[in-house]
């Protein structure tokens, strides 16, 4: 092969992105077999509930600080876009570091207690065990130190089965959690992984004797499957929040909330803004806000067509173009993008497909109710019964009460951008695991954990 200019500037390039960080011992936490990546972390289980709950929070921090080394940060958010295809770079910088800071640790572990005539019992959460975390392609490497963080602060060890398109990045994470753990002294193997992910092993996984709980973060298939496990199962599935606006809300502000929640990391969040359904008394103006904040508004029949063409197949959303900019679907129909355009919106009925489909990406569809009680009712039909996440601009209580509760949302944010409901600009801790099927909610440390009772009969009462 001829050594040309061009292909040392690739050879360079390649070492960069690999070498982003030092190099990784290759091997911490990696495992060619599902077994083997099971059997390890089950030692690893077993050596760490020897050690102090101190040592855990040792543990947490080692994690936090790796990822928030900010050329890792780079790395994975780079490395996402590039390998995923999906999202942009700020934003998943962002995401990762609120992931490594905002997740609960050890301090979840709160103890509770009986003391009478009878003695002293207590109620303290265990760790299950070894578990097997399935994790997305939408949020690969945030997920994986959100669930790493909770998982072993509640003292379990953990086999992570990441998505395919996902796989060399989650290698590279879970080779570097693995180190930084070696450096503080953890067992080895406490958090694992196979080297070529697929759906054979997860489904192996899933049937391991030695897995004792199923975290599955992704889509309604693979909810479904780890219910049907027949082990303690957590399902955090998809979801297509509604935005409803209402004459009482401040129009310009819910209008920038929206742009904002919606294009952050190109749609991908399951949290985002996926359709808005406003009072027909003020969705003029909100349209007109929106455009103000970088919507660009497609009103020609034939284009909307094109889109619907271009981004839907078989009532999902085409892969290549989850988590695609605005300005890359627009290039995708032949139009060149005007400056400034974060979104495309565009009016439509209830029922068109873009309202009605999980997009995950910045197509921001708005529908026209006559009033606020015809805009709740129809976000409830938008929500398909997933009970994720909801959002409504509004100043009128008794309409805030009538959306929430029949929503049902494990998350209802209220006059602020989606984003506000993960803790990213609202109260409240980060998560990457919003289990609405199995009722868990926003899981953290002591969703990882088994309540157990301990009961010291006729002591320890010093009363
Ligand atoms: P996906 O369902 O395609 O994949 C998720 C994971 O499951 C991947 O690791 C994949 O390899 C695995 N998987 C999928 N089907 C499987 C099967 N039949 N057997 C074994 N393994 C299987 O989802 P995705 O495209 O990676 O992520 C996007 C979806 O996830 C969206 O629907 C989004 O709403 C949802 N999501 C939910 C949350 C949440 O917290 N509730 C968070 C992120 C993403």
């Amino acid at each position: 092969m001829e050594i040309t200019a061009e292909l040392i500037a690739q050879t360079v390039a390649k070492v960069m992105a690999a070498g982003a960080t030092k190099p990784t011992a290759s091997g911490m936490g990696i495992f060619e077999d599902v077994d083997s990546a099971v059997t390890a972390a089950r030692k690893a289980y077993k050596e760490y509930l020897g050690c102090s709950l101190k040592f855990r929070g040792e543990v947490v921090q080692a994690i936090r600080d790796l990822a928030c080394v900010e050329e890792n940060l780079r790395y994975m958010a780079e490395q996402g876009v590039a390998q995923t295809g999906m999202g942009n770079v700020p934003d998943k910088i962002l995401k990762n570091r609120l992931a490594a800071l905002l997740t609960p640790g050890v301090e979840e572990l709160v103890t509770g207690a009986w003391s009478g005539d009878d003695g002293l019992t207590t109620i303290e959460l265990s760790p299950f065990g070894v578990i097997g975390a399935i994790t997305p392609t939408t949020n690969p490497t945030e997920t994986i130190i959100n669930n790493s963080i909770g998982m072993l602060a509640a003292g379990n060890a953990v086999v992570f089965s990441p998505h395919p398109r996902a796989k060399d990045l989650s290698i590279w994470l879970v080779t570097k959690i693995n180190e930084a753990l070696d450096a503080v002294g953890a067992p080895a193997n406490l958090v694992t992984m196979v080297r070529e992910p697929s759906i054979e092993h997860t489904n192996e996984l899933m049937c391991h004797p030695e897995v004792n709980m199923l975290v599955a973060t992704g889509g309604p298939g693979i909810v479904k499957t780890v219910l049907s496990s027949g082990k303690k199962a957590i399902g955090a599935g998809a979801g297509n929040p509604p935005v409803v606006v209402d004459e009482t809300a401040n129009i310009e502000k819910a209008a920038k909330d929206i742009i904002d929640g919606c294009t952050f990391d190109n749609n991908l969040p399951c949290t985002s803004e996926k359709e808005v359904i406003a009072v027909d008394s003020i969705c003029d103006l909100l349209i007109f806000n929106m455009q103000k904040h970088g919507a660009l508004l497609l009103t020609d029949p034939e284009v909307l067509d094109r889109l619907q063409e271009l981004v839907i197949k078989d009532g999902h959303p085409r892969t290549e173009w989850v988590g695609k900019s605005a300005n890359a679907i627009l290039e995708g129909l032949g139009i060149t993008p005007p400056p400034g355009i974060r979104c495309l919106i565009m009016e439509v009925e209830l029922m068109h497909p873009f309202v009605q489909t999980e997009l995950m990406m910045p197509v921001l569809p708005v529908v026209r109710a006559k009033n606020v009680d015809e805009a709740i009712d129809w976000a409830v039909i938008c929500e398909h019964g997933n009970r994720h996440t909801g959002i409504m601009h509004s100043t009128n209580v008794n309409s805030l009460t009538r959306m929430g509760k029949l929503l049902q949302t494990t998350i209802f944010v209220k006059n602020g951008p989606s984003f506000a409901g993960i803790g990213v600009g609202g109260e409240g801790y980060i998560c990457f695991t919003i289990a609405g099927p199995t009722g868990e909610g926003l899981t953290s440390t002591s969703t990882f954990t088994r309540k157990r009772r301990c009961v010291l009969v006729g002591g320890l009462n010093v009363r």
